[in-house]
């Protein structure tokens, strides 16, 4: 009775507290299914279960592919391929971020140095880290231990930080983004505009690069509030002589609108969804294609797929 009881407060609590569950066999399922989950996530590691996959940062004035970013899945052995918004939030609860996430590096700067072999000599990779990770002693160590096992130049590692790091206890934030840049890896903010935006902060940290957070770029055509905070952001970054990415771009006229305001560097599925390496590679020398999708704003025409297909 009182694990029956037990299951039941729990839901209450996850269906948002202050509220009465009545116990259901059903409640047993979804919480065995949780536990499941959650040991299949602690196998995951060692089982080589996850994978990355990789998407493209491209500069629409030279056409290129300068960078791309790398975006962690897990290969589960029964529900196929899970999205990192599925279990990060886990991996992030119960520690388990840290180790996964100095794979993901290792990782990474081995592939973006395979990829240099390959003569892409100067693509960049850019690799997402938690509250978490930044917080952790062990960060440093892992860095300069993947940089070294790959052998990949510090200067085209990229490290994805979001603003919560920053705001939450700023000074160790910028002792350990100090730490960061004499190793000489380049630091960038993610899904900028959508945390405290503390302006302050910026003068202040050793940031490099800021990345433009894909919900206003999904209406920036339409919607003049997106237009005008999109434009803010590029002018700012510009004045401060820091560099400026925009996410989720997925239409021709978005990349002139960005264009129109001096963002070049763009990255969504317009241009390429996160691939395997292996598919990716191909990609890498096609410049052709993307000169396409970005130089030459075609008008929207209902009806018809305006995606450009890489
Ligand atoms: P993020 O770093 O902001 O990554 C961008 C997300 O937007 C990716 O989702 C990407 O697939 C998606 N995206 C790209 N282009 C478009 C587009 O044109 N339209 C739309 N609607 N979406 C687009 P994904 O791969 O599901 O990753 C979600 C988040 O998971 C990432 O957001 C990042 O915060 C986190 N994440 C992924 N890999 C790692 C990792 O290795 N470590 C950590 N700590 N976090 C990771
Ligand atoms: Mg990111
Ligand atoms: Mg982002």
């Amino acid at each position: 009775l009182l694990k029956d009881a037990d299951a039941a407060m729990h839901a209450a609590k996850d269906s948002g507290r202050n509220r009465y569950v009545f116990y259901t066999q059903e409640l047993d399922a979804r919480a065995q299914e949780s536990v499941e989950f959650e040991m299949g996530l602690r196998r995951a590691l060692p089982r080589e279960e996850y994978v990355i996959h990789y998407q493209p940062l491209v500069n629409t004035s030279s056409g290129t592919i300068t960078g791309v970013e790398a975006l962690l899945r897990w290969q589960h052995p029964e529900r196929g391929l899970i999205q990192p918004n599925r279990f990060i939030p886990l991996l992030e609860d119960t520690g388990m971020i840290i180790a996964v996430g100095e794979w993901v590096l290792l990782q990474a700067c081995r592939q973006c140095q395979r990829w240099h072999d390959s003569g892409h000599g100067t693509l960049r990779v850019a690799v997402n880290l938690s509250m978490k990770q930044f917080r952790s002693s062990s960060l440093l160590t892992s860095v300069r231990q993947a940089l070294e096992a790959s052998g990949l130049a510090p200067r085209y590692l990229e490290l994805e930080l979001t603003e919560s790091v920053l705001v939450d206890d700023a000074e160790q934030a910028l002792e350990m983004m100090r730490e960061l840049k004499k190793i000489g890896v380049s630091l960038s903010i993610d899904d900028f505009g959508t945390g405290y935006s503390s302006l302050n902060y910026l003068r202040h940290f050793p940031v490099d690069l800021l990345k433009i957070d894909g919900s206003f770029i999904r209406d920036v055509v339409r919607n003049r509030g997106d237009a005008a905070i999109t434009a803010a952001i590029a002018a700012m970054a510009r004045s401060l002589h820091l560099g400026i990415l925009a996410e989720g771009v997925e239409t021709r006229e978005q990349v002139s609108f960005l264009r129109s305001i001096g963002c070049h560097d763009l990255q969504g599925l317009l241009f390429s969804a996160a691939l395997p390496p292996a598919q990716l590679a191909p990609l890498l020398g096609n410049l052709n294609v993307l000169k396409l999708a970005g130089a030459r704003p075609s008008p929207i025409v209902p009806g018809t797929d305006n995606s450009a297909t890489v």
